[in-house]
């Protein structure tokens, strides 16, 4: 009997979270949905559950270090291991710079990016205790690599998940640990609403194949393929999943 492989997965209450759930659960993952929204979480596992999958809800706040290693204790204590960690919970809202209150900046590195780092960090060492040649995948964005108007600490979040998969990369391949990261474009989920209200999604659809939004559907096959063996190649590399939107002009 083959081992099934054990996927956490933050942000796992909505949007590409959500999908990435039900998707490495369609295929016979065990599934942790970390989330600190606690309704839409455990919605995530029932979900998974009404379709003969297995899953855990964690809630989790990722920007606090504590929560985040007791989200990996709590996996490995349910499923004895931790194959593929998703650091994806983000969150991002259209400022100005010079209109930035100093409180949502900080809140906005707390998560994007302090999030990921922690989730790199704890789920990192618990693979290299266990000795499991696992994944970590981070969920970048477009606006890692490409400027945009009012999106500075968004912007700064996604840059740092950049070079935080290099170098993680970089640290942990001796261990057999894949860091990669994923880099969406614009995809239809409630973190583009405030974009939306404002009129910015219908310019930058333009520039998507087919002129439309990407589903999150999408995202979590991506993220799907990456986590598998046949991706071993594929490690330091930010991956672009925006439908060509960081390649057009
Ligand atoms: P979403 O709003 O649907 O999902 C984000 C999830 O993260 C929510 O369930 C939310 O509760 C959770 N979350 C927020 N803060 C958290 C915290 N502190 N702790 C735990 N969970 C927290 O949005 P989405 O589009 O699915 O976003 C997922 C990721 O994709 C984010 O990192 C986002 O920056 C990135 N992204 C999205 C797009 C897009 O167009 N939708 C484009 C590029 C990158």
């Amino acid at each position: 009997m083959t081992t099934k492989r054990v996927a956490v997965i933050t942000g796992g209450a909505s949007g590409i979270g959500r999908q990435s759930c039900l998707k490495f659960a369609r295929k016979g993952d065990q599934v942790v949905v970390a989330d600190f929204d606690g309704v839409r979480g455990q919605e995530t596992v029932d979900l998974i559950a009404a379709e003969g999958g297995e899953a855990l809800f964690v809630q989790t706040d990722v920007s606090k270090f504590e929560q985040v290693e007791a989200l990996i204790e709590e996996t490995v204590n349910r499923f004895g291991r931790i194959d593929v960690m998703f650091n994806n919970a983000g969150i991002g809202t259209p400022t100005p710079v010079l209109d930035q209150k100093l409180e949502d900046y900080h809140r906005i590195i707390d998560i994007n990016q302090h999030g990921v780092a922690y989730g790199i960090i704890a789920a990192g060492k618990k693979m290299r205790e266990l000795n499991i040649k696992g994944v970590i995948i981070n969920t970048t964005s477009v606006f890692g690599v490409l400027a945009s108007p009012g999106t500075f600490a968004y912007h700064a979040t996604k840059g740092a998940v950049n070079m935080m998969t290099k170098s993680a990369a970089l640290e942990l391949s001796p261990y057999g640990i894949r860091v990669v990261g994923v880099a969406p474009g614009v995809v239809d989920t409630p973190i583009i609403q405030g974009y939306k209200d404002k009129g910015i999604i219908d310019a930058m659809k333009a520039k998507v194949m087919g002129n439309k939004l990407t589903q999150p559907e999408q995202l979590a096959d991506a993220v799907y393929l990456l986590s598998l063996e046949e991706a071993s190649a594929i490690n330091g590399s930010v991956v672009m999943a925006d439908e060509g939107y960081a390649s057009f002009k």
